[in-house]
């Protein structure tokens, strides 16, 4: 399953939410096992240039489609079901 069907890069991260600067945010490094764990969940740890505001923000959001995409798979799960189900009583009747 391709990962970026479902989220995509939150644009939003590049506004400081201290005090709004645009294209103020960098990232900071982690610096510990704890930052490095938080790191691998996408969300990251950032500081601010202009306020010197330091925290996390999710580095994805769900993508438009993330919805639709699941209810396509499950959709296909319950399909894929009830053939095999109905192959299968019909078979032992
Ligand atoms: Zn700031």
């Amino acid at each position: 399953m391709n990962l970026k069907l479902f989220i995509k890069k939150n644009v939003q991260l590049a506004r400081c939410p201290n005090c709004n600067t645009i294209a103020s945010l960098r990232r900071s490094r982690s610096r510990n096992i704890f930052e490095k764990i938080i790191k691998k969940l996408k969300i990251s740890a950032y500081f601010c240039q202009s306020c010197g505001w330091r925290g996390r923000l999710l580095t994805f959001k769900l993508s438009r489609n993330f919805f639709k995409l699941i209810f396509f798979y499950i959709m296909t799960m319950v399909v894929s079901a009830y053939i095999v189900l109905r192959f299968l009583r019909s078979y032992f009747d």
